[in-house]
């Protein structure tokens, strides 16, 4: 028996990246899925993934809908439950770096571009978390939050409401997960490093090449990915996979896993010794 069989999980974001390999993923390995977005092209993509990896369409639903608002999130959970009667796993992972109208994520930002980056990447994660909660009491389900090494301890001047926003989803994560924990509700968080998907086209304005040969020179810097290169979104779908697996995973509770080729463990001087290591 696969390890996710009689599941139902609903992957937020998953028109695309990260969500996408994690559906994928998810629905290989026996689980019932609600792909969901706001683009439905990309969303069908994601379909045909899942239906190209062998999944019977019984299996699957697509939504499309906006994660921010009170409708898309009723939506996505009311058509979950009438086509597959319950809920048992909810990875939380639509976000982005959302660029103001002049294309800038700095300091630069007005108000408007710090309250809808924490729209997306902290309050829908809030609201989801509380209207799936009382089905996830039910079947004793796991929440998998996906945030970002942006949250710190490093400074990140590129994103500063970005980062903010993870930082404060890290921190909810953690308090939400004690909270739950005895309804028998799990919540984890996976922090990605650089990983190859539609994040940079979003957050840095970057054409699919310029993005292409982005993640390539940083994963050739030791100093930023001492790994060698930029992970790409099934590395991390596996780490979530692990963590909404209770079998796999049970006694961790409220626990974030950094999974970044190492970025977050060094500092320059590490890739300078790291190249050019002293003789004996
Ligand atoms: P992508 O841009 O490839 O995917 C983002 C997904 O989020 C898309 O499916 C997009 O769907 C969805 N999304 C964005 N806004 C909304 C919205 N308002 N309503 C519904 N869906 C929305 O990026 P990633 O796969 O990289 O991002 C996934 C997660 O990983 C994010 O939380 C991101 O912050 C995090 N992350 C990514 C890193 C990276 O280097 N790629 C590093 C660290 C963290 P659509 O456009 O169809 O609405």
């Amino acid at each position: 028996m696969a390890r996710f069989t009689d599941k139902v999980a609903i992957v937020t974001g998953s028109s695309n990246g990260i969500g996408r390999a994690t559906a994928v993923l998810l629905a290989s390995e026996g689980a019932k899925v609600t792909i969901t977005g706001r683009d439905s092209e990309r969303l069908e993509g994601t379909r045909q993934a899942i239906l190209k990896a062998g999944v019977e369409e019984s299996h699957l639903i697509s939504v499309v809908a906006d994660i921010t608002s009170a409708h898309g999130q009723d939506l996505l959970i009311s058509s979950t439950l009438e086509k597959f009667g319950k809920i048992d796993i909810l990875i939380n992972n639509a976000g982005a770096n959302i660029p103001d109208a002049n294309g800038k994520t700095r300091t630069e930002g007005g108000i408007d571009t710090f309250l809808k980056m924490f729209q997306l990447n902290l309050q829908s994660v809030v609201e989801m978390t509380q209207k799936v909660r009382p089905h996830l009491a039910k079947t004793r389900g796991e929440i998998v939050n996906v945030s970002s090494i942006a949250a710190g301890p490093a400074a990140q001047p590129q994103g500063p409401y970005y980062s903010s926003a993870k930082a404060a989803l890290d921190q909810y994560s953690r308090s939400a997960a004690i909270d739950l924990i005895s309804e028998g509700i799990r919540i984890n968080v996976v922090q990605p490093g650089f990983v190859e998907t539609g994040f940079s086209t979003v957050a840095r304005g970057l054409n699919a090449e310029e993005s292409a040969s982005f993640y390539n020179s940083m994963g050739a810097q030791p100093h930023c990915i001492p790994a060698g290169f930029c992970a790409k979104p099934e590395h991390i779908a596996s780490v979530i996979a692990f963590l909404a697996d209770r079998k796999a995973s049970e006694y961790i509770v409220g626990q974030t896993i950094t999974a970044d080729g190492g970025s977050t463990l060094v500092l320059g001087f590490h890739a300078h010794f790291a190249q050019k290591a002293p003789k004996n």
